[in-house]
């Protein structure tokens, strides 16, 4: 059994997303931010200050956003519930922290999704082997570029079980959205 959890949990995190990642102003940020500074929006008691209007505000790209719970394990299981809200020390190591689990959590979600599809018995191997590797990669704080490459391979390959747009699904097959 999974010990990974794939359900965000934002009252666990430290507001992580809000912080980590580096966005421009575009269609879907109102402004400039780096990697690893607070959001201007973003509260003092780690909630977001426009939360409910943050497509009108301009900041579309933070309503979709899933983090696939990678805020709240590096949050808990890394830093024991501490924040950088608490001790301004741990701003950048849980930032770097959860961009490594971010992108482990990401993969391992699209791994997930891509073990409903029908696979064949080399295909269900290697995807279990893979699985195996992005749920110990996780708890290890995120997996390297050796193995990310091995998953962007196997993505690749699961194509052929994706009937092509607009042709429908192969019976007893599912299409996953989110195999790149
Ligand atoms: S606008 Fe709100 S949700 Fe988006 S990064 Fe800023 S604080 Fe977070």
């Amino acid at each position: 059994m999974s010990q990974i959890e794939l359900r965000a949990d934002c009252a666990r995190c430290a507001a992580l997303c809000c912080v980590a990642f580096h966005f421009e102003r575009s269609n879907q940020f109102g402004c400039d931010k780096a990697a690893g500074r607070p959001c201007g929006h973003l509260g003092r008691d780690g909630r977001c200050g426009i939360y409910r209007d943050r497509a009108d505000r301009g900041f579309r790209g933070c309503v979709g956003y899933d983090c696939h719970g990678a805020g709240q394990r590096v949050t808990q299981a890394l830093f024991g519930g501490r924040s950088w809200m608490d001790d301004p020390a741990l701003l950048a190591p849980m930032a770097e922290a959860f961009l490594r689990a971010e992108r482990a959590h990401r993969l391992l979600a699209i791994l997930r999704k891509a073990g409903n599809l029908d696979l064949a018995a080399e295909d269900r191997w290697r995807h279990a082997r893979l699985e195996e590797a992005f749920e110990a990669a996780a708890v290890e704080g995120g997996p390297g570029a050796a193995l990310e490459a091995q998953a962007r391979a196997f993505f690749r390959t699961l194509r052929r079980y994706v009937a092509p747009r607009g042709a429908g699904n192969a019976p007893g097959r599912a299409g996953p959205t989110a195999v790149p």
